[in-house]
């Protein structure tokens, strides 16, 4: 006998309007198909041989028998097909598709004219069909009231409902008919759940032949809506995930296309001013030198900070590519230190460096620019984020057929928690409204991408107040690192 059938604490259905498949129809279509499928059991006034009690217990016997057993046998079919469906709905990841074939099959399993499958939407909590036998379109325009209606009803009370004649009970909801030109009598609902959550209801509507829904009815459809829901909310979450990405993916397009277009467009007046200030620092002097001597270092920076934005694209983009050619890693860390030493004297800084082997040119085959670019930036923040009179070392070596490189600073530090997130875009520890160091955030997420082309990586280690080790490594070929 299935509980819900008899829900308490709701106003009772008119008596006829509820059924308890156990007791009736379904168990007396059952009864007449045992009695006549084994023959008439005939009476001794019929002629037939008169059975004695032990032989008629015999025969009652074989007959409940064989009664379960066909009732296993049927289940077992009813689970079979659902095992079947339910391996439909887990491959199927597409709603509208999944919502079909849930609808196709619910009326097939139960032998009913109709189903439909309403679902409660997540921004209004406004009950909607979401699938429906035929019909669909018109219903799918329709929201059914949580109060007044068999839907309503389940997802309130969160059980199923089996109301024999929909007409006569209080909470059918007449509208649907009207709209679609279509007559409900019995309607089997049953709530949609996805762990504690209801998100809508299943609602099978007239058996076929003009009979009853049974207890298998119920218990195909109870089983049906608990694979449906979880197939029907991973859809959901799918959609709303595949959303979430298109929308991301239009946004990132439109900052691409301004990255481009605001960098193409700054390059070509900053590439005049460059040119006026340098033509005129050479040709004035005194005062007025060193403040076109400034006016150009701004320039530079401006043009240091543009380039950072396209190479930031570049990366992200998957644009990037490598010019490479066979160099001295050696001379290149020499002309960075040269690039900074101004600074680093500014600074009173000491800024020193180690080659391993030492007298090695330490030929490598990568993009000398974009290797240019790593280190300028490593020391740049070596030099940024350290205190005045602080010191800085390049350490290179040649080992294991690669090239290690590191840029120690006896600067701030970086907290543990930050290690990873430094070289996201657009991250800096300092917070930006009261940061007192320049800066963007995305050199070390440019620095990071470039050593990834060159099939290398980089990582972090520091120690906060003491100061920061930022490491990389590049695999070489074994005939480059020889010559
Ligand atoms: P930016 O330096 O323009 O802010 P980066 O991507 O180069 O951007 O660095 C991101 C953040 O990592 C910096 O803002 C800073 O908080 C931290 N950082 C980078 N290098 C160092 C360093 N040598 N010492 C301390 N903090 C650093």
């Amino acid at each position: 006998m299935l509980r819900f059938l008899h829900g308490s604490e709701d106003q009772e259905p008119e008596s006829d309007s509820k059924v308890d498949p156990a007791t009736s129809d379904a168990k007396q279509a059952e009864e007449i198909s045992l009695e006549t499928s084994d023959g008439p059991e005939e009476s001794s006034e019929s002629g037939l041989p008169e059975l004695d009690e032990p032989a008629l217990a015999l025969t009652n016997e074989s007959v409940l028998l064989k009664e379960k057993i066909e009732g296993l046998e049927r289940r077992i079919g009813y689970l079979e097909r659902i095992v079947k469906v339910s391996q439909i709905l887990n491959s199927t990841l597409s709603l509208e598709p999944l919502l079909q074939i849930i609808i196709q099959s619910a009326t097939e399993l139960t032998n009913t004219e109709a189903c439909s499958i309403m679902l409660l939407e997540k921004n209004t909590g406004e009950l909607r069909f979401a699938e429906a036998t035929g019909n669909s379109d018109e219903l799918k325009k329709m929201s059914v009231p949580l109060e007044n209606s068999i839907g309503g009803w389940v997802i309130r009370k969160n059980k199923p409902l089996l109301i024999r004649d929909a007409k006569n009970d209080p909470r059918w909801h007449g509208g649907v008919d009207e709209s679609i030109a279509f007559e409900t009598h019995s309607i089997l609902g049953v709530p949609l759940k996805v762990r504690d959550r209801t998100i809508g209801v299943l609602e099978l509507v007239n058996k076929k032949d003009e009979q009853n829904f049974t207890e298998d009815d119920i218990q195909i459809a109870i089983t049906l809506s608990a694979q449906a829901a979880i197939a029907i909310e991973n859809a959901r979450l799918l959609d709303e995930l595949q959303e979430a990405y298109r929308d991301l993916s239009e946004l990132d397009q439109i900052k691409n296309d301004f990255v481009s277009i605001a960098s193409h467009e700054l390059r070509t007046p900053l590439a005049v001013i460059l040119g006026y200030a340098t033509f005129l620092r050479d040709n004035v002097s005194g005062h007025a030198s060193e403040q076109l001597e400034i006016v150009l270092s701004s320039a530079v920076r401006l043009r240091a900070l543009i380039d950072d934005m396209v190479n930031l694209r570049h990366i992200q983009t998957e644009e990037i590519q490598l010019q490479r050619s066979i160099f001295s890693l050696r001379q290149l860390v020499l002309d960075v230190v040269k690039e900074f030493s101004e600074i680093v004297s500014g600074k009173q800084q000491i800024l020193t460096t180690k080659f391993e082997p030492a007298d090695d040119p330490l030929n490598i085959d990568a993009d000398r620019q974009k290797l240019y670019l790593i280190l300028a930036n490593l020391v740049s923040n070596a030099i940024k984020f350290t205190p005045a009179q602080g010191r800085i070392h390049i350490n290179v070596e040649f080992k294991d057929h690669k090239y290690w490189v590191s840029v120690i600073d006896t600067g701030i530090g970086i907290p543990k928690s930050d290690y990873e997130r430094i070289f996201d875009q657009f991250y800096q520890v300092e917070p930006s409204l009261t940061r007192k160091y320049q800066g963007m955030g995305i050199g070390l997420s440019i620095a990071r991408g470039m050593i990834e082309v060159h099939q290398g990586r980089m990582w972090i280690e520091s120690v906060v107040g003491k100061g920061s080790k930022f490491s990389f490594v590049l695999p070489s070929a074994p005939d480059v690192a020889q010559s």
